[in-house]
């Protein structure tokens, strides 16, 4: 009896609890200056879309809602729940493209990056090959004052930090030269950048031995970063440099992604099952190591790398002051002579120019073409010399055929592949600069995919979104998932394709309709908008 009151006591207790809660609930509900109740759900709604979610999985139909900048729902949404509504038509909608391999260092010059946009590419992480900001915190918060159209992410470049402390110098680092290099490291991680890039091919990072690229990735471990590697050779000296920069990451234990894998030597072409092999019996020991490529069978790259390295050692002045002595230049030409003789090639016509500034003329013709026209003589002594006077004119951007397609494909098909495209924003006509600028995403879904069949549309769209924001720890990008960041590409499957080619690269994608940053539309129906939702992405 006694127990039965006092249950009875407690009933009403609480009764009268959650009824004094439910007043206050309501009372903060209805409260009138706070809720419009004729106001939208979300800010936007996109119907109809077969939404490739990113993480591979097979599309399927659905609804999706955005609201402050994130995705809010995917499911069955009313139009009328939104402020704004986009019919998808029943295209496909991907997360925006992750674009982890490129060279925007002057992106606020151009901070509509129409070219990359118009690829679906929402998000670029910098400072590749070596070469970065040295002051990543300024060039990531300048986003505020100068925003652009695109998420901006860098990593720290070896090559750059390396010039900030002892220039050009080729030789080890003193203890207190390696020190300020450390210390350069450390900052620029401090301030957001996701990892160390280097470019052991260029001046003056192919001065740097192992050992100096290791302590500097120790401080990028320390930070969470990634090592990303423009590798010492992509040619005869492939395989061992694959070695190298696995040797680097297991002995500082941080992720390891290689950058624009390729075989560039023409003796090794068809080797890519070596080379790949390295790659996936490391990752069988347990080191997390993935590959980003270009769908293209040509590189892009300066001129001057085609000298060998101690010949541009010191900057130009000393290159030239060795040119200037016969037996010096004689070494010089007969490296280079033995160098291409190696790779297979029998001259230079896979080099073609991209950008010479003394001669706009040159652009788009191979060095075995000028040379040829120049001097009136073929054969490889004349193509050397050509080499040179425009490496002493200041050198060119350049464009070198020097893969194999079968290679292409076989490295696209790893599942720890990503797309990326190595590319600069692009001034609309200037130069004839590699159309991977232009059209790497869409090539890869119109060729590879639609074409070719030896991808899915969902796991070619997985390699440009979940695992690029996976491997350079993007948290809350590369998929369509409530709470995600609302960067979003839609696009015709059947139409997406890329129309730049070597000689007329300035060429648009077709088939991208839309393209969302931060849920704000940069590209309406295949036109630009003047929105500019970019936001800095920090480790
Ligand atoms: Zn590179």
């Amino acid at each position: 009896m006694k127990v039965r009151i006092q249950t009875h006591n407690l009933v009403a207790c609480l009764v009268a609890v959650l009824a004094a809660v439910s007043a206050f609930i309501s009372l903060i509900n209805i409260h009138p200056q706070t809720v419009d109740a004729n106001a939208p759900a979300y800010d936007l709604v996109i119907t109809n879309a077969r939404v490739v979610d990113g993480a591979g999985n097979p599309w399927f139909r659905a609804d999706v809602a955005v609201k402050d900048r994130r995705i809010a729902r995917i499911g069955r949404i009313q139009p009328n729940e939104a402020g704004k509504v986009v019919d998808a038509r029943g295209q496909i909608l991907a997360p925006g493209f992750i674009d982890v391999h490129t060279h925007v260092e002057s992106i606020y010059r151009q901070p509509e990056a129409e070219n990359f946009v118009r690829m679906g590419v929402t998000s670029l992480v910098s400072g590749n090959c070596g070469s970065s900001v040295t002051d990543v915190g300024q060039f990531l918060t300048r986003v505020k004052e100068q925003p652009l159209a695109v998420n901006l992410a860098t990593l720290v470049g070896h090559g750059s930090v390396r010039r900030a402390v002892m220039n050009e110098e080729m030789r080890a680092p003193t203890p207190e030269e390696l020190q300020k290099m450390e210390a350069l490291v450390e900052q620029a991680m401090k301030d957001g950048a996701v990892g160390l890039s280097t470019g052991l091919i260029y001046v003056p990072g192919t001065y740097a031995k192992t050992d100096e690229v290791v302590a500097l990735a120790r401080v990028a471990a320390r930070h969470g970063g990634i090592y990303a590697t423009h590798m010492r050779d992509e040619g005869n000296g492939v395989v061992e440099a694959i070695r190298e920069s696995i040797r680097i990451g297991e002995e500082v234990g941080m992720p390891i992604d290689i950058s624009h894998f390729k075989i560039s030597s023409k003796k090794l072409w068809g080797q890519t099952s070596t080379t790949l092999g390295l790659v996936s019996e490391a990752r069988k020991r347990g080191l997390s190591v993935t590959i980003d490529q270009y769908a293209y069978t040509a590189s892009s790259t300066s001129l001057d790398t085609l000298l060998p390295d101690w010949a541009r050692a010191g900057g130009l002045d000393e290159g030239k002051k060795r040119l200037a002595d016969p037996a010096t230049r004689g070494r010089i030409v007969a490296e280079m002579k033995s160098g291409l003789k190696r790779s297979g090639f029998k001259d230079y016509a896979y080099a073609m120019v991209a950008d010479y500034k003394p001669n706009a003329a040159f652009n788009g013709r191979s060095i075995a073409e000028i040379a040829k026209q120049a001097r009136s003589k073929s054969g490889v002594d004349p193509q050397i010399e050509q080499i040179i006077e425009m490496y002493q004119s200041g050198g060119a951007g350049m464009v070198y055929h020097k893969m194999n397609e079968d290679d292409v494909r076989r490295i696209m098909r790893e599942p720890w592949t990503m797309i990326a495209s190595d590319s600069g924003v692009r001034r609309f006509g200037e130069g004839a600069p590699h159309p991977r600028g232009y059209g790497n995403n869409a090539r890869v879904l119109g060729v590879y995919v639609r074409e070719l069949r030896l991808l899915t549309l969902e796991d070619a769209i997985r390699k440009m979104t979940s695992l690029p924001a996976q491997t350079f720890g993007l948290r809350d990008r590369g998929l369509i998932r409530e709470g995600f960041a609302a960067d979003l590409v839609l696009f015709d499957e059947n139409t997406v394709g890329d129309r730049a080619t070597f000689a007329q690269p300035h060429q648009y994608p077709t088939g991208i309709s839309h393209v969302f940053v931060n849920g704000a539309e940069v590209l309406t129906d295949g036109q630009m908008t003047a929105a500019r939702p970019g936001v800095a992405l920090r480790r």
